[in-house]
């Protein structure tokens, strides 16, 4: 594409993004340099950082976004001003266009921040020119999100609660530890900086970088270390494929604060109906995605047809084992919570379901061995 053909700059973000960049990055070393910085800019920094980013990844992602749970009132509150206060358009307008990402992922002419346009596009480039001036005014794929009054109260106010939240607080912190400038450049700038450039990271790097143990149908990558830096959105490609999951990262060891955090809040009574997608799915995507990548591996040895026959066999016998398995975990819940079953019933079941969980275990053992050696 020539620069005459381009659609025309959107100035008001080019500034914002540009501004706040120099501010960050070079007016506040040199404004802590001959003022020096006290542990509270340091401890609001972190404070306000987490306050945005979560509001981001717990609210308008996993909440309105994606419907992975429901949430109190207040909690939705909560959301709204820190998303304003993160600066990244209404929730509204978030969710509209995140939709679009699910919906036509990779797709350069529908995907608004379609990763296959290159990093800096996907990034951030996507916001600095009017790429997509039609889509921005009915909300037609968010008509679910528009019976939210507090969704549609931010959406009203956005940018008075934008300007409330990234002047306001910055300023209050200012006059509360006698820092005004100080305060003003490490919550407002440096702040507001590093938390664009953390969530844009999920937009572009998530979807370069990193490993795909789930999908290969789109450029979503999981990469515990970008979960680091994105309160657990780097487990991507699971997200890609479980998008209504309220966990980005399944397991207990991977690093995902927004899944604590939603699994706290529904502790405290503030989120309920926690999705998750059924585990036999997963394991079954997880599977599918090893024997597509060992047939890729073998294509080229000369007993390929032998070995493509084995892993046939063994992949059907693990997914029966594994559907026999859950099935059988069902059925023992449902006997469990029936307090009419007899005890002998139960004991029975008990029997066979430890029985069936071997042969699965067994069956995945043979699996992963067989599987391993290609991958
Ligand atoms: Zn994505
Ligand atoms: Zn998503």
């Amino acid at each position: 594409m020539n620069q005459g053909t381009k659609p025309s700059i959107i100035w008001l973000n080019v500034f914002i993004f540009t501004s706040s960049f120099l501010l960050a990055f070079v007016a506040t070393p040199i404004y802590a340099y001959y003022n020096p910085l006290g542990s509270e800019h340091w401890i609001w920094l972190l404070l306000t950082f987490s306050f945005c980013n979560l509001s981001i990844t717990a609210g308008y992602h996993r909440l309105w976004s994606h419907k992975a749970y429901n949430a109190h009132p207040a909690l939705r509150f909560i959301f709204a001003l820190g998303g304003a206060f993160a600066l990244q358009n209404s929730a509204l307008h978030w969710s509209s266009d995140h939709r679009i990402h699910h919906r036509h992922v990779d797709d350069n002419d529908k995907d608004p921040y379609s990763a296959k346009r290159g990093f800096w596009f996907s990034h951030i480039g996507w916001m600095l020119r009017h790429y997509k001036p039609a889509t921005y005014n009915d909300y037609g794929n968010c008509r679910d999100l528009q019976k939210d009054n507090i969704l549609m109260w931010q959406h009203k106010h956005y940018i008075v609660l934008a300007l409330i939240m990234n002047i306001g607080v910055p300023l209050l912190l200012g006059v509360i530890y006698g820092d005004i400038i100080g305060m003003l450049l490490m919550v407002g700038a440096v702040r507001l900086t590093l938390s664009h450039h953390t969530t844009f990271f999920i937009n572009s790097l998530a979807h370069i970088w990193g490993s795909q143990p789930y999908t290969e149908k789109n450029t979503a990558r999981d990469n515990g270390f970008l979960a680091i830096f994105t309160f657990g959105e780097g487990y991507h490609n699971y997200h890609h494929i479980f998008e209504n999951d309220y966990r980005n990262g399944i397991y207990w060891w991977q690093y995902d604060p927004t899944k604590w955090f939603i699994k706290t809040c529904s502790l405290l009574g503030l989120a309920h109906k926690l999705r998750v997608s059924p585990q036999a799915k997963i394991e079954k995507a997880k599977a599918l995605m090893l024997r597509k990548k060992a047939e890729s591996k073998i294509a080229t040895l000369h007993n390929y047809h032998a070995i493509k026959e084995h892993l046939e066999a063994e992949y059907d016998a693990l997914i029966e084992r594994m559907a026999e398995y859950y099935d059988s975990k069902k059925q023992l819940i449902e006997n469990k919570k029936d307090t009419l079953s007899k005890k002998y019933e139960l004991a029975l079941l008990n029997v066979q379901h430890k029985q069936i969980k071997m042969q699965f275990e067994h069956q995945k053992r043979v699996w992963n061995r067989l599987v391993l050696q290609y991958v």
